[in-house]
């Protein structure tokens, strides 16, 4: 029988999530982590590593690896240590264009999310009279909308320069159809497309093939944040034919707090030198960057948008947390992640209350790990209940707990856990 027959006759029962747990290929990844725990020593139940990402036992080795590389060394170590800093970042092109469904040309990793977006809308958010607008989706992260209404307002537009993706009324998620005809309606005065691949707050994935093929019909640029997308879906960045994409490493990615960011640039602009772009020495040609020449001369690729040289220690995090997602890979975490949530939710329809409602899509391909939990009457008590029981989750005002079990280091052992102590709180 399949998982989603098994779920719908035995969901309920006390054993199903052990009996979920003992064949999962991916259990032993849980190991791998520092789950954090309560103070009498038990694990936490933690869903949040949409917001944070737990820490891969790793980590330490691969930053005290650099750390004694830079005692033994000082600035040698810019050739000379094991992993050389020079070409460090090169260390992660293979594992995040894997990730991404990219060409190792196309991605790189650098600065923090906010910052590459800006970059890149320098680049890639270039408008005239007749064609200026930015559509995003309405509740989009803040970060976005402040840097999509500076990026207007830079260039002399407002914030009625915004076209704003609005669900239908009394609805919260966005329809594919809608987004589709609003492009293709607006899409001549349009610029620029960036939408999160998934919405922070609703949990909802879009469509980007479909999005990137639509607005791309409408000669707009299409560009997506994909925080809480990248390491959560699989994605194929290159094959779907977006123009540029930027995500942060803390969330799925567990590179930890403020960890190294990555971009993506598909291949068609990697060699667009006349796009214009803010530069610095790290994105310089290599052969003669360090000539000292006057001469920007651009790298190739991704790593042509590249300023600084970059922070070592936040990239051997990042090597040792892909490491894991190259192990895994992400076609097996979506897999298992489909079946996780798939019982969460079903674990939370089955709770007889009128106080909480699930808005994230019930269609497993229009969402990731995280399920939000719109609480009713924006009691956040029940939050911070939660909490008091072990639940690491998050609330999101007005009146939404996000909780996401992530297929690494998540079992189903602890959503049955999670459904347990929220029915009790009901
Ligand atoms: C988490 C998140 C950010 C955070 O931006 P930083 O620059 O990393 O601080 C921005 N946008 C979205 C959509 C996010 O989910």
């Amino acid at each position: 029988m399949d998982f989603h027959s098994s779920l719908a006759e035995h969901g309920s029962s006390q054993t199903f999530a052990s009996e979920a747990d003992a064949p999962d290929p991916l259990a032993h990844f849980r190991s791998k982590f520092h789950l954090p725990k309560s103070p009498d020593g038990h694990d936490l139940i933690y869903f949040a590593g949409n917001s944070l990402g737990l820490q891969p036992v790793t980590v330490r080795t691969y930053i005290e690896q650099e750390l004694d590389d830079w005692a033994r060394l000082g600035v040698e170590g810019h050739v000379h240590a094991r992993k050389p800093w020079l070409p460090y970042h090169e260390f992660v092109a293979d594992p995040l264009a894997r990730l991404v469904g990219a060409k190792p040309v196309e991605v790189v990793a650098m600065n923090s999310l906010t910052v590459n977006l800006h970059l890149l809308m320098v680049s890639f958010y270039r408008p005239t009279p007749e064609r200026y607008k930015i559509v995003i989706e309405k509740g989009a992260f803040p970060s976005d909308q402040y840097a999509v209404e500076s990026q207007l307002q830079f260039h002399g537009y407002d914030r009625s320069g915004i076209v704003e993706l609005t669900p239908r009324d009394g609805e919260t998620i966005l329809h594919t159809d809608d987004i589709l005809t609003t492009i293709d309606r607006e899409g001549d005065a349009v610029a620029l497309i960036m939408l999160g691949g998934v919405n922070y707050y609703t949990g909802q994935a879009f469509d980007m093939s479909a999005i990137t093929a639509a607005g791309h019909a409408k000669g707009c640029i299409v560009g997506f944040d994909l925080a809480h997308a990248a390491g959560n879906l699989k994605l194929d960045l290159h094959d779907w034919n977006v123009d540029f994409a930027a995500w942060c490493s803390y969330k799925y990615l567990n590179a930890g707090p403020g960890g190294i960011a990555g971009i993506f640039v598909h291949e068609r602009h990697a060699f667009s030198f006349d796009l214009p772009r803010f530069a610095g020495w790290w994105g310089h040609d290599k052969e003669s960057r360090f000539k000292m020449g006057p001469d920007f001369k651009p790298l190739a690729g991704a790593e042509g948008w590249q300023l600084s040289n970059p922070p070592i220690f936040q990239l051997a995090a990042l090597r040792a947390s892909l490491e894991l997602f190259d192990q895994a890979t992400i076609a097996e975490l979506r897999k298992k992640s489909e079946k996780l949530t798939g019982y969460l939710e079903f674990l939370l329809n089955n709770i007889e209350t009128e106080r909480i409602s699930i808005i994230t899509p019930s269609d497993p391909a229009a969402r990731g790990c995280q399920l939000s939990i719109r609480v009713h009457h924006a009691d956040r008590s029940l939050f911070e209940k939660l909490t008091a029981q072990g639940v690491i989750a998050d609330w999101r005002e007005p009146d939404v707990i996000r909780v996401a079990p992530v297929p690494l280091y998540n079992s189903f052992t602890d959503v049955y856990r999670f459904s347990k102590i929220l029915e009790e709180l009901v």
